[in-house]
């Protein structure tokens, strides 16, 4: 070792110095890192530990500049990376480790070391000029610069990195530095060296660590790299942005994170390039981030981008506008349901009090009926009884219509009576049906006899019809009695003579339909509903001369039911009213303890016993009969039979098979007693009474009525026509 090639261009061929050549103690070492120029020919030489030479071309000699004036430092042993011989006559040493140096070639003496104090860099890595006279210089960790003008170093921290040695070149007022991440290039006037701030952007977003892809679920509008605004729904709990300040690819940046809203102070995150949330709250957010260079100040710029982080549904405004609503009308019913509930209970209160008042009252009024009935019916049949004897005593032509109208009015009240204490008996205790089996054909007819002479007396057309004579049917006899007896009453009652009143009896193969039709002044259609009804009488004027309570019908509609059948009314007002009773035959509808094996005869009702009991009849059995002549008239052979069985042992017994028969035998034999039954063929009992009555001859013989049946109607009737007693 020991030449030093030199290339000359003229002769295309390398010359070697040899350091021989020279002062021998010039170069202490063979390491030569940079050269410059040192004027006409001479060239500066640095070399790693043998300080700076000067070679003299044409002489061949090395000088070595050997010390570091103002400086106690030796020069001659210097490690340099970089020279720059600038155009103020200056040379710049770049050392290894001791910074940089400055040599005065003009004084040969280096340059106080103060001036250059605002550098602290040990190792200078190269050296160049700008076109304005500035020495750049760069280091292992960034670039300065010197100026004349202001005698100073500036830092260019934007340009911090490690740069090489001599890695450096100016081409057209431009540098390139080059370094360990690779070249930088500047315009030195385009550079700004107080308050740099980098450009930071934002250059990813991450919902639950998966990079979010533009417009997905409407997260992201645009490119992150554009938005302004990130949208987030409650869920999304674990978010990461991603941000880089561009600038220079050399310096590390220092980055500082606040999230407005979340964060009081700025967090300083170090060289981290991302930052990560967790289960943010719904609500309004401002991500800012901001860069420096290490060692520098933060400056006051920064990047921000808007968060949102929506609220679930059932957080919105809206949704607690809707809880409030719903709570708001809940509250209202719960109030509304509170007073209908509580006005409910005290109308139910009221009503049960009304209720229980009114039956009070019912009854207080029906016990009054009652008492009041009973105590005017002793009296009543006892003044009937005696108008029948005074009309019996009067008979004929002489009786008085004063006591016709006695007798008929007097009837009445006992009826009315009756039918008080009847409907009062049946409230009491109850409809029970007792139903035997029976020829309901004959049953009827009886009933519809005995209104014959009403229906003579009031000059009413008055017939009965039946599809068969013989009609089997279970059925209670007291209480159809009062059904029958009830319809004729009433057809009656409002038909005015000259009207018809029409019985009919139809039979079917289950049903049988009893129908009493009249031509009377019929029912108003609104009304005919109620007239089922307890009390309910058509308010019309004529109604209050008519007399009743309003009571029959209710009774005949229970006994209907009962006996499991139906009654229809209808009725043209003005023109009439017919009623159908539709009857089920056989008795299957019937409950064991419905049904009794024959017709009960012994359950009179007791008011009636005791109107017999207390009746005329008491001044009747007084009387000694014992030997007298009765006459017996029954068409039924056995039933005659018996009777006269019973009879005969105290008395004479004469006998007739028919009405017809039995006037003649009264006349011709004139018997005490007549006992004659009242459903006989040719003449029935109630008109052999009233011929019987009519006639002088005959018309005081007592008459006593057989009958099947027992009912208040037959005294009724029969105290009308003038018989003197029943017996069932
Ligand atoms: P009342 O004792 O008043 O006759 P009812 O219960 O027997 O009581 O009858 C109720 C009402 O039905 C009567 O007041 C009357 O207005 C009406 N009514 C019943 N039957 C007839 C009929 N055949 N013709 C016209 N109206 C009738």
């Amino acid at each position: 070792m020991g030449d030093y090639p030199s290339f000359d261009s003229q002769t295309q061929r390398f010359t070697t110095y040899k350091k021989e050549l020279g002062n021998p103690q010039a170069i202490s070492s063979d390491n030569i890192t940079c050269l410059a120029p040192a004027g006409p020919g001479k060239i500066w030489i640095g070399t790693f530990g043998g300080g700076l030479n000067l070679l003299d071309v044409s002489t061949k000699t090395f000088t070595r500049i050997q010390a570091q004036k103002g400086s106690a430092k030796p020069a001659d042993n210097l490690k340099i990376l970089s020279l720059l011989a600038d155009s103020h006559g200056a040379l710049w040493i770049g050392t290894w480790d001791q910074g940089l140096l400055r040599y005065d070639v003009e004084k040969q003496q280096f340059l106080p070391y103060p001036a250059l104090g605002l550098l602290n860099e040990k190792s200078i890595t190269a050296l160049v000029e700008d076109d304005e006279g500035a020495v750049w210089l760069s280091t292992k960790s960034g670039i300065y610069a010197y100026s004349y003008r202001t005698n100073s170093f500036k830092r260019y921290p934007q340009l911090n990195g490690e740069y090489h040695i001599n890695a450096v070149f100016k081409d057209q007022g431009e540098l390139f530095f080059g370094g360990n991440k690779g070249v930088v290039s500047f315009r030195p006037r385009d550079l700004k060296s107080t308050a740099y701030v980098p450009n930071i952007k934002f250059t990813g977003f991450k919902l639950f660590n998966k990079e979010v892809a533009i417009g997905e679920n409407d997260i992201l509008a645009t490119n992150i790299l554009y938005a302004k605004k990130i949208n987030l729904k409650h869920n999304h709990s674990l978010i990461t942005l991603d941000f880089a300040a561009l600038n220079f690819p050399f310096a590390d940046y220092e980055y500082a994170i606040k999230l407005e809203h979340f964060d009081e102070e700025w967090r300083e995150i170090g060289t981290q390039r991302s930052a990560t949330f967790t289960n943010l709250a719904p609500g309004k957010y401002t991500f800012k981030v901001k860069a420096r260079i290490p060692g520098e100040n933060w400056g006051d710029t920064f990047e921000a981008i808007h968060l949102v982080v929506q609220k679930p549904f059932w957080k919105t405004w809206w949704a607690y506008l809707l809880y409030t609503v719903v709570a708001g009308a809940l509250l209202y019913l719960f109030y509304r349901y509170t007073v209908y509930l509580e006005t409910l209970k005290n109308k139910l209160r009221l009503e049960q009090l009304t209720h229980e008042k009114d039956q009070e009252l019912n009854k207080i009024k029906l016990r009054f009926f009652t008492d009041v009935s009973h105590e005017i019916r002793t009296p009543v049949t006892l003044i009937l009884g005696a108008i029948n004897r005074i009309a019996e005593e009067e008979s004929g032509q002489k009786k008085t219509t004063a006591i016709r109208e006695i007798q008929k009015n007097g009837s009445h009240l006992l009826q009315l009576v009756n039918e008080l204490l009847d409907f009062r008996k049946l409230e009491s205790e109850g409809f029970k049906l007792k139903a035997a089996k029976g020829n309901f054909a004959e049953f009827v007819q009886e009933i519809f006899l005995s209104f014959s002479s009403h229906a003579e007396n009031l000059r009413i057309d008055y017939g009965f019809s039946a599809d068969t004579d013989d009609l089997d049917l279970w059925f209670d006899r007291d209480q159809m009695e009062k059904v029958v007896y009830n319809l004729l009453f009433n057809a009656f009652k409002y038909t005015e003579a000259g009207g018809k009143v029409r019985v009919h009896l139809k039979k079917e193969d289950e049903y049988v339909y009893l129908v009493v039709a009249d031509t009377g002044k019929g029912i108003p259609e609104a009304t005919l509903s109620k007239i089922f009804k307890r009390f309910y009488q058509a308010e019309q004027e004529q109604e209050a001369k008519k007399g009743g309570f309003g009571i029959g019908l209710s009774i005949v509609k229970r006994i209907i039911k009962l006996h499991g059948g139906t009654i229809l009314v209808e009725s043209a007002y003005g023109k009439g009213s017919t009623f159908s009773i539709r009857l089920r035959r056989g008795d299957s509808h019937l409950q064991p303890n419905q049904k009794v094996p024959f017709p009960l005869q012994d359950h009179l009702p007791k008011y009636w016993e005791k109107a017999v009991a207390t009746g005329p009849d008491e001044q009747l059995q007084a009387q000694a009969f014992a030997g007298a002549t009765i006459l017996l008239v029954e068409d039924n052979p056995d039933i005659r039979q018996y009777v006269r069985q019973l009879l005969e042992p105290n008395f004479q017994i004469v006998e007739a098979e028919n009405g017809k028969e039995g006037l003649a035998v009264a006349l011709a034999e004139t018997p005490d007693l007549i006992l004659s039954d009242v459903m006989m063929p040719e003449l029935d009992g109630i008109a052999l009474t009233r011929e019987l009555k009519k006639d002088v001859r005959t018309s005081h013989i007592p008459v006593i009525l057989l009958t099947a049946r027992t009912s208040f109607i037959y005294q009724k009737e029969g105290l009308q026509i003038g018989a003197d007693d029943y017996v069932t």
